[in-house]
């Protein structure tokens, strides 16, 4: 799943937790239920993947720096740790771009890629993970910012 989904979940996810430890703990377990999914990619060469990872990785630390931004001073830790835990996991794709390899160890990268389930008609399936996603985060944190 796109990274920038990966993202809006963490962020929902941070939304609705209680500390930043559980945050980051359920962000990182949700990238992993979210890339089971059935979902964009099977990229057609190396060219292509990285044409769409780029965007992608750019636009997910926009988010990431606004949604930060957006929420209320006393939960935004929380929110970060549920962003950065939901994205942690394809921290590979930029480490093997500029060092050649992933952080990760081997049976981490085997599982992660043996759940994807990518296809190039999927990208419908991100675009309503994004509108999802996001708008819960949106939702949840406004609902948050009238309950303090
Ligand atoms: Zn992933």
């Amino acid at each position: 799943m796109l990274v920038t989904n990966h993202v809006l979940s963490g962020a929902l996810i941070g939304t609705a937790s209680r500390g930043p430890g559980e945050a980051f703990a359920f962000g990182v377990a949700s990238h992993f239920a979210l890339d089971a999914v059935p979902h964009w990619g099977d990229w057609r060469d190396r060219q292509h993947f990285l044409h769409v990872a780029v965007r992608d990785g750019l636009a997910g630390l926009a988010v990431m720096g606004t949604i930060t931004a957006m929420a209320p001073a006393g939960r935004r830790l929380t929110v970060l740790a549920g962003m950065a835990g939901a994205a942690l996991p394809d921290a590979d794709k930029p480490f093997r771009l500029v060092f050649g390899r992933s952080p990760w160890p081997r049976f981490v990268d085997r599982f992660h890629q043996g759940i994807q389930r990518e296809a190039l008609s999927r990208a419908p399936v991100e675009v309503a993970a994004a509108a999802v996603f996001g708008g819960a985060a949106l939702t949840l944190m406004r609902k948050r910012r009238r309950e303090r």
